[in-house]
């Protein structure tokens, strides 16, 4: 982060976006902000990212799995601008049709509390979906 925290990693994706808080190290997977620049350009608004690469300190104060493909710098959480989960996963299944992780996270009347909803993407060599 001290060196390259407003680097460019895409048209629209800067290293700073994807750094965990705390930590001057940010580990980020070369694919993961392809597939977030074609979600960008796909929808044409502003792609927010809520959680990039975790350290292990970070992603078991947030409940992450200890397997969790953020700690691999392999995955993202994030929100398009006025865009809902289930089109923004729709659109994501098809750049991912038969391997990475898809996690749809909707702000629902199951979830009533959370700010907004979200989608998780990661670019893990097999196939793996959930909605929570
Ligand atoms: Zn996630």
């Amino acid at each position: 982060m001290s060196r390259d925290s407003t680097r460019q990693l895409s048209p629209n994706f800067k290293v700073r976006e994807f750094a965990c808080k705390g930590s001057d190290v940010v580990l980020l997977d070369d694919e993961l902000v392809v597939l977030l620049q074609c979600i960008r350009e796909h929808f044409g608004k502003p792609v927010h990212i809520t959680s990039g690469y975790r350290t292990a300190a970070h992603n078991a104060a947030v409940g992450g799995s200890k397997s969790s493909q953020h700690l691999l710098g392999r995955a993202a959480d994030f929100y398009v601008e006025g865009v809902d989960v289930a089109t923004v996963a729709a659109y994501a299944e098809t750049l991912l049709p038969s391997r990475g992780g898809i996690g749809r996270y909707p702000k629902d009347a199951a979830h009533p509390k959370r700010r907004t909803g979200w989608v998780h993407i990661d670019t893990r060599a097999g196939k793996s979906r959930w909605k929570m």
